[in-house]
């Protein structure tokens, strides 16, 4: 349960903020949707700086996920503790499997099912761009209705 709502609260962050922060005309992430396309989509050679966001941003998506945290608080610490550990989880997760999409390591977990078709879906967003933001996630997409398949 707290895995849950630990991670849908940090999936919900990553979509909001990636389709109306992100994507505002003066974000340096248009930067990265320009050197990344889709002939160079994967790429091992592909510098780090260019795909993982920056601290200040990872930073402040924490932040956000801690404000929820904070409402959960008011009802169980130990709800609240564990909801907020499982949100910093998904941060990593994102993070970590954005930079196998584009830099492929061919380590284990690029062989799973799940992988393979985070990877699919955030391969349409590079070619479409106003569809599929979520990166660690789907589940937004559909309820918001960006999914493209
Ligand atoms: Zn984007
Ligand atoms: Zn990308």
């Amino acid at each position: 349960m707290f895995l849950l709502i630990g991670i849908l609260t940090a999936a919900f962050m990553e979509y909001m903020l990636h389709r109306y922060y992100l994507h505002h005309p003066n974000h340096s992430h248009i930067t990265h949707h320009h050197k990344i396309f889709k002939d160079n989509y994967e790429d091992p050679n592909q510098q780090i700086k260019d795909i993982i966001s920056s601290p200040g941003y990872i930073f402040t998506s924490s932040l956000l996920s801690l404000i929820v945290t904070i409402f959960f608080l008011m009802m169980n610490q130990q709800t609240a503790y564990w909801i907020y550990i499982w949100a910093i989880f998904y941060l990593l997760w994102l993070e970590g499997i954005h930079y196998l999409f584009h830099s492929p390591k061919k380590i284990w977990i690029e062989k799973t099912a799940l992988f393979q078709s985070l990877k699919h879906h955030h391969h349409l967003h590079h070619i479409h761009f106003k569809i599929n933001y979520g990166i660690g996630s789907t589940f937004f997409d559909y309820i918001l209705r960006t999914k493209l398949k």
